[in-house]
């Protein structure tokens, strides 16, 4: 049996913030704004992994209401997710996560950040894609108000 899932995030782009994708920290003058450390990146694929499954969001799963998520490090709230029972009877055939940003330059990251999401999935990583598109400067990505990320995964159901 195979699901498909796919996911979308938005966060706004702040001063006297860190800038972290895919658990990688990015050195740039601004940083994502959100409840927890607003791994835009990471909510993508959370979401993409709870869609497949029709398992609700992220939003339901972690409530911004709720100070135990506050400053969270996303990608252990992506380990909680795929330790749920519901989940982990699944595994990832493959994703592919895009993320939009005018800028920084994230090419010198990508393998950084594909190793890391490989570690905490527990997967080869060709199975993970990590991509990165700017907007040619149009609209709130490239006016560099905010990074979005969008991702798509497959998940097959585990033996
Ligand atoms: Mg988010």
């Amino acid at each position: 049996m195979i699901r498909i899932g796919q996911g979308y995030d938005v966060h706004k782009l702040a001063t006297g913030r860190k800038l972290i994708l895919c658990g990688v920290p990015v050195p740039h003058p601004t940083g994502l704004l959100g409840h927890s450390d607003a791994d835009v990146a990471v909510h993508a694929l959370m979401d993409a992994i709870l869609g497949a499954l029709a398992l609700g969001d992220i939003g339901q799963w972690f409530p911004d209401s709720d100070p135990a998520w506050k400053d969270a490090d996303s990608m252990k709230l992506l380990r909680a997710v795929m330790a749920d029972p519901r989940v982990s009877e699944w595994e990832i055939g493959n994703l592919d996560l895009t993320i939009i940003a005018q800028k920084p330059k994230l090419l010198p990251f990508n393998l950084e950040m594909r190793t890391n999401l490989a570690r905490a999935l527990d997967l080869p990583l060709d199975r993970i894609s990590v991509k990165a598109t700017t907007t040619e400067k149009l609209g709130f990505e490239g006016r560099e108000e905010g990074i979005a990320a969008s991702c798509v995964v497959l998940l097959e159901k585990q033996a």
